[in-house]
């Protein structure tokens, strides 16, 4: 760009040249009288000469600093579109939408992801004007009204699109009285509304989850206290009720400490190879009178020597085991069947647990998964359910690599398929 000194240098030495050439032309006249009998022309040229020769160096500067000049605007010029260049690069690769706008609604700039957002072809851009081409995504993209909301400052509202929410932002392009327009940021704020949504109806299933256990133990506790003491039976069975929802509050806070430490990659993982068989076998030990409770035959229906070895977590893992055959029990009648199976697979192992219990509507499968769905909260609630335990199996076998899958036939039953990356076969031991 121009320098202002630059400009005011060859402004002065231009001057001084017209300087010196009227000093020429006056001293010419000026010899003239004196001279006489000189012809006037002849005196015109030996002043204009001698001028010329004592303004040679100044004309080279005249020269040179022109010349200066004109490589220095080049480069500037040069610079300039470099700049320019790189500035649309960088808009072009901004997430957000961005339109630069005239105050007459002429289109600057619009980058890629701003056309996707207001469904603009590259024909709508040459062809239509810009309050028709915004108009089916909002009103507040009108040219007066974002121009209207730009002065004066930033501003910010937001415009519910195709099922997205966005936020826009205007702001005044140009400073103070000068008007040249508005930049509009748009951007998708969809995940983090949701996000928003999902930690409030967090926060909320969490207090309801534990007021109703909270408000039965005071509820029997203060029955006790008013005199039920005296009676031992009722005394018994009060207890028993304020034990199992004093556990039901336990188990719910350990595994929302558990979830909120493995959301935080808090959790520490205490990974080591171990044989498959051996803990779904010490699981279903484990359930055995509880599934004997209700009269369930539990099936293992792999060989009783079959091993199968995975690098896991063996409380976690075993964690998640439990959790699916305690389900398989809870929501399966009186005399019903649960099958636990080991299916070998190539670098891979599946854990199956059927049950021929009440199964899940079709509409409910999909959601078995998230923290807090259950399917029959009267059911559930009676069991001692608090809808977290599907949603952390999924997170632990998740981070071993796995993945967990829930089918099910609403009325008849529900197999629970757990499929774990397995360690590879080394030899088989015990040669005798
Ligand atoms: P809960 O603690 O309530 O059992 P889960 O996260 O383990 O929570 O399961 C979520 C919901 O999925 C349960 O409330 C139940 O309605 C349904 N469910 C899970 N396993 C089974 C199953 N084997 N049979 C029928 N319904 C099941």
């Amino acid at each position: 760009m121009y320098r202002k000194e630059d400009l005011s240098g060859i402004k002065s030495a231009r001057a001084v040249a017209f300087a010196l050439l009227f000093a020429a032309l006056a001293a010419a006249a000026a010899l003239h009288g004196i001279f006489a009998d000189m012809n006037f022309a002849a005196i015109v040229c030996i002043v204009c000469a001698a001028a010329l020769i004592a303004g040679i160096p100044l004309f080279r500067r005249i020269v040179k600093d022109e010349a200066a000049l004109v490589e220095a605007n080049t480069a500037a010029m040069r610079n300039a579109s470099y700049f320019l260049y790189r500035y649309e690069a960088a808009v072009k690769q901004i997430k957000d939408g961005v339109v630069i706008l005239t105050e007459d609604g002429s289109f600057v700039l619009i980058n890629e992801t701003a056309k996707t957002i207001l469904g603009i072809t590259d024909a709508d851009l040459r062809t239509a004007r810009y309050d028709e081409v915004v108009s089916g995504f909002s009103e507040k993209m009108q040219r007066e009204e974002i121009l209207a909301a730009a002065k004066g400052g930033v501003k910010e509202d937001s415009v519910s699109y195709a099922g997205a929410i966005y936020r826009i932002r205007f702001a005044p392009l140009g400073e103070g009285e000068e008007d040249l327009g508005v930049v509009v940021v748009i951007s998708d704020v969809t995940e983090s509304y949701k996000a928003e949504d999902m930690q409030t109806d967090f926060v909320a299933n969490v207090s309801h989850e534990l007021k109703t256990p909270l408000t039965t133990v005071k509820s029997y506790s203060q029955t006790l206290l008013e005199g039920g003491l005296d009676d031992p039976a009722m005394t018994r069975e009060f207890l028993e009720i304020i034990d199992s929802e004093a556990d039901r509050m336990d188990r719910l806070v350990r595994d929302l400490l558990l979830m909120t430490r493995i959301d935080n990659s808090r959790q520490k993982w205490d990974m080591t190879e171990n044989d498959l068989a051996a803990l779904v076998k010490t699981a279903m030990k484990k359930m055995d009178m509880t599934a004997k409770a209700k009269a369930l035959s539990l099936n293992r229906m792999f060989e009783e020597d079959f091993s199968v070895m995975a690098e896991m977590d063996r409380d976690r893992l075993e964690q998640v085991v439990l959790n699916i055959l305690s389900n398989a029990i809870k929501y399966t009648d009186e005399k019903g069947r649960i099958d636990v199976d080991l299916i070998p697979g190539e670098n891979c192992v599946q854990i199956v647990i059927s049950d021929n219990g009440v199964g899940i509507p079709e509409k409910a499968q999909a959601r078995v998964f998230e923290r807090f769905f259950i399917v029959d909260k009267a059911r559930s609630r009676k069991m001692g359910g608090t809808g977290l335990g599907l949603a952390i199996s999924k997170q632990i076998v998740e981070e071993h690599g796995g993945a967990i899958v829930l089918e099910s036939k609403y009325g008849k039953g529900t197999k629970v398929t757990i499929t774990l990356p397995a360690c590879k076969v080394r030899g088989k031991r015990g040669i005798l």
